[in-house]
């Protein structure tokens, strides 16, 4: 993505990037890093001084111990596309904690672009099961696993109105659905990540406690989107509230569960003209979806106006420059508050006296990051464990006669030498696997 292009979609509310800052400032208070540092006798503009920047470029700021920052890492549609990722929030406390709410399609890039140790992306909280809510679990279940997460991928949900409309059923499903990635990993990685743990909740349950530790209660509360099941999350830490409404129609429980959120995320659909227009739906389609399964943007205005957060995060629209006019006058028909529209990569550092809302600026060729914790070497012992678990015969786990004698001998001696590399370089024995399967 350029980041360039999108720095130049970015809307803080009325404020537009081309704005000058001293404008901003005033009007939310958040004196950037060069204001703040800056020594008076200093001319503020300087041919060959570098300046501090008001953007956020990961793994280059401290989170203070009594900060909360947000990034969105996914704010688009289930139709994804370069420029948006389907749902996904980050929220990392200045405890140490983070948890993601909803990991949709595409979401598992953006994460990876904030290069953080998959260690601490273990605690993901699903508001409902559309494909664009959860449709990037699969990738950090295997991609994670892969990049340095040493412990099962923890997933909190809402049950449905059956047991196969409910979290645990499509987890299932999934890692299922993996048996054979699976079944070709164990006892050649490290595979203690390659495990899911499901704490699955009632999606009936007002503002009920799904998740209470180290100073962090996770509430939930039911939401209303397609049929029964989705609900809304609120997090709340060290006197800070952060409410992802996940979808949902305008309903009485966000407005009272959310009320006085420091940052209220709520979904926000594209207007319905653009829906016709530009997404090809039939009028009729167009105002089903745009104002009765999701929230229009008149419907997201008035809901901010009862629930007045400090700061109010519209996503679910694709944020272009011929739809997020449209988008933003409609909203503020019915508020006229603290307004973010968002985009992925937005982010907001909370605490009590500021809400800075910045972009990052991210790398995209990345690797694994550092991991949180030393990797193990493969163990032939989760393969048997596999075996036995999963009702695969251990002998399908491994190549038939038929295939291991297609493989070409000529590369061996090649390989035997990097084998040979390996031991001269790191000063211990690797035997070559003779007649692996
Ligand atoms: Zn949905
Ligand atoms: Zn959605």
């Amino acid at each position: 993505m350029n980041s360039t292009t999108k720095m130049k979609a970015i809307v803080f509310g009325v404020f537009t990037a081309g704005i000058a800052l001293g404008l901003y400032l005033s009007a939310v208070g958040a004196p950037p890093v060069s204001a703040a540092t800056a020594s008076k006798a200093e001319p503020a503009v300087s041919p060959v001084k570098a300046r501090a920047r008001d953007v956020y470029y990961p793994n280059s700021e401290d989170l203070n111990p009594d900060e909360m920052r947000v990034i969105a890492c996914g704010t688009g549609m289930p139709t994804t596309r370069a420029a948006q990722a389907a749902a996904c929030f980050l929220v990392e406390l200045g405890n140490g904690d983070k948890f993601i709410f909803d990991i949709g399609s595409g979401a598992a890039e953006r994460l990876s672009s904030l290069q953080i140790p998959y260690d601490y992306l273990d605690k993901i909280f699903i508001g409902h099961l559309h494909g664009d809510h959860f449709g990037s679990l699969g990738e950090i279940f295997i991609g994670g696993g892969l990049m340095g997460r040493h412990k099962p991928l923890q997933i909190w949900g809402p049950s449905g109105a059956t047991p196969e409309l409910g979290t645990q059923y499509a987890v299932d499903k999934m890692v299922q659905m993996y048996t054979w990635d699976l079944a070709g990993r164990a006892g050649l990685v490290d595979f203690r990540g390659f495990k899911t743990k499901v704490h699955e909740f009632d999606y009936k349950a007002e503002n009920a406690v799904i998740y209470q530790e180290n100073g962090v209660t996770i509430r939930s509360f039911p939401a209303i989107h397609s049929i029964d099941g989705p609900v809304s999350f609120a997090l709340e830490w060290n006197g800070l509230k952060f409410v992802f409404g996940s979808d949902t129609y305008p309903n009485k429980w966000f407005n009272k569960y959310a009320k006085d959120a420091d940052l209220a995320v709520h979904e926000c659909f594209v207007a319905v003209p653009d829906i016709v227009g530009k997404l090809g739906f039939t009028p009729e389609s167009a105002l089903l979806v745009g104002t009765q399964v999701h929230t229009a943007p008149e419907a997201f205005g008035k809901v901010m106006s009862e629930v007045k957060p400090r700061m109010a995060v519209a996503y679910h629209f694709f944020k272009d420059w011929d739809t997020t006019a449209q988008v933003h006058d409609r909203i503020r028909k019915t508020y006229d508050g603290p307004l973010s529209l968002a985009d992925d990569f937005m982010v907001w550092n909370v605490t009590k006296d500021d809400i800075r809302v910045r972009m990052a600026v991210v790398e995209e060729s990345t690797w694994s990051p550092p991991a949180g914790s030393p990797a193990e070497p493969p163990k032939e012992a989760d393969k048997t464990q596999f075996s036995k678990d999963n009702n695969v015969p251990p002998e399908a786990m491994q190549y038939s006669d038929f295939i291991a004698n297609g493989r070409w001998s000529g590369v061996e001696e090649d390989l035997r030498g990097v084998y040979k590399e390996a031991s001269d370089a790191l000063g211990r024995e690797f035997p070559y696997p003779e007649k692996s399967k």
